[in-house]
């Protein structure tokens, strides 16, 4: 497979992909080393975790340059994807002993009432590109502690970041039949959908997602999926700095060039701040750094997929046709690699696609709001239901919209973040199941509910 540098269009690397063969031996490996692994402590587990965390750290420099290597990302964000991401080996390290200690409910007389936490098995994980450090945590890492092998199966489009997933897990003490990488592309991900695993966990789009969830539905097994979003932002007219809110506003949406699945995607600003949000918003993007992402003052890098710009080019054509000003960018930039100008557009509606299509590019959309009764209508008008954020001071204000939304995640007065600590989940189109806190690692394992009585 070749692996192609979004920048330059140049084929970094050509690495061996994984026939169906190499993929049912490495099943089969995985399906004996776990019953081992599931013996060893939850401490013993985390031992490894914890070294890899120290592993990665020590790496980063070189992690960070493959990571930007392969999917275009600035390095400076690859830094602090690679950064951030440790906070899981963190707070895995302070709390997975407890989350997966047996529980005694009731213990009177003669009789016992307690729950074990056995692992799932082997798991399939199938991964995305976008932040493969963060996305691939939530899941190997807790699948890893928590007792279970790992068919780790990155996007093609980390696949080089997924190998040394696997090197600095094996170097750390995870069994080479505990953790294994799979190298291929969507077709890859077929066969194993095609294979025995006792659970799915999958981050990508909704389209990928709903056909892993359609044709593995009659094994049974536990399928989780982290998909995309089309997630809402609103600037009420109280916040205390206008021009701060744009510039917070603006990271929310074209971090990591908006590829990122809780982007904002939609910005709604009241009726009173509109014109101000808007100058103090599109001159924040044009002051953007374009360029080399290897470069670490660079901000906005290419897209990863070539395929994208054909995305953003048929939105921005659509919004402008039905009445969208563009303030901002608007086009493809000519030359070498996906880079694309980052584009504000104001005056938008819900009639165009940019309002309610995943964009997953540096393209925004603007409207103009008359009231909360209104924003909220809006926000809630959208297939996904990832996260929702206010910028408001009125804490109340702000619940009270918060409140109404159907999303796993909502934010005030900050937007575009997860936390070890919280759940990250998707609602209706953004996915099934949760990822991080006590309830991330709950989903890599079974209860076993014991009824005891001694006689
Ligand atoms: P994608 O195209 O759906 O691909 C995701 C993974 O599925 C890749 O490993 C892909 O392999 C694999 N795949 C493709 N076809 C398959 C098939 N028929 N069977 C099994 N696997 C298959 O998504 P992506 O472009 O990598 O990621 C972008 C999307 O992910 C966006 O929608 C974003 O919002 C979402 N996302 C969500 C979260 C979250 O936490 N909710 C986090 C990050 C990203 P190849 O890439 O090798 O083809």
């Amino acid at each position: 497979m070749n692996i192609i540098n979004p920048a330059t269009g140049a084929i970094i690397s050509t690495i061996k992909s994984d026939t169906r063969e190499d993929l049912n031996t490495k099943l089969a490996n995985l399906r004996q080393g776990q019953k081992s692994w599931a013996k060893k402590t939850v401490e013993e587990r985390l031992n490894c975790i914890k070294k890899y965390g120290e592993l990665i750290q020590e790496n980063k420099d070189k992690l960070a340059h493959i990571l930007t290597s392969e999917t275009g990302k600035p390095l400076q964000q690859s830094l602090n994807e690679i950064q951030g991401a440790q906070n899981r080996v963190t707070h895995l390290s302070q709390n997975a002993k407890q989350w997966l200690a047996p529980e005694v409910l009731v213990h009177k007389g003669t009789t016992l009432e307690r729950i074990k936490y056995e692992p799932l098995g082997v798991i399939a994980n199938i991964s995305a590109w976008n932040f493969p450090y963060n996305v691939g945590y939530n899941v190997f890492l807790y699948a890893l502690v928590a007792g279970n092998s790992v068919l780790y199966k990155p996007s093609e489009y980390a696949a080089l970041t997924g190998k040394q997933f696997e090197y600095y897990l094996h170097q750390s003490g995870v069994p080479k039949d505990v953790f294994q990488c799979v190298i291929g592309d969507g077709r890859l991900g077929q066969q194993i959908l095609e294979s025995k695993v006792d659970g799915y966990f999958f981050t990508g789009s909704h389209k990928t997602g709903l056909h892993i969830y359609q044709t593995v539905a009659s094994k049974m097994v536990p399928v989780q999926l982290e998909l995309g979003g089309k997630d809402p932002l609103y600037v009420a007219d109280d916040v205390v700095d206008v021009k701060q809110a744009a510039i917070n506003a603006a990271e929310g949406a074209f971090y990591n060039n908006g590829q990122s699945c809780c982007a904002v995607e939609r910005i709604y600003i009241a009726v009173g701040i509109y014109d101000e949000f808007v100058k103090a918003f599109t001159e924040e993007v044009k002051s953007y750094k374009i360029g080399d992402p290897s470069d670490l003052s660079t901000f906005i890098g290419p897209l990863t997929r070539g395929e994208q710009l054909k995305v953003l080019k048929d939105q921005i054509a659509d919004a402008i046709a039905k009445g969208a000003n563009l303030l901002s960018g608007g086009k493809a930039i000519e030359g070498k690699g996906y880079y694309f100008e980052p584009t504000v557009l104001a005056n938008c509606n819900h009639d165009m696609k940019v309002m309610v299509e995943e964009s997953f590019g540096p393209i925004i959309g603007l409207q103009k709001v008359d009231s909360d009764e209104e924003v909220i209508e809006l926000m809630l008008d959208t297939e996904y239901g990832l996260t929702s954020a206010v910028f408001s001071s009125n804490e109340e204000r702000a619940m009270n919209i918060l409140d109404a939304m159907n999303t796993g995640t909502v934010y005030w007065n900050c937007c575009d973040r997860v936390s070890p600590n919280l759940p990250w989940s998707g609602r209706k189109n953004s996915g099934i199941g949760s990822t991080l806190s006590s309830q991330g690692i709950r989903a890599f394992v079974q209860p076993k509910a014991y009824h005891l009585r001694k006689t």
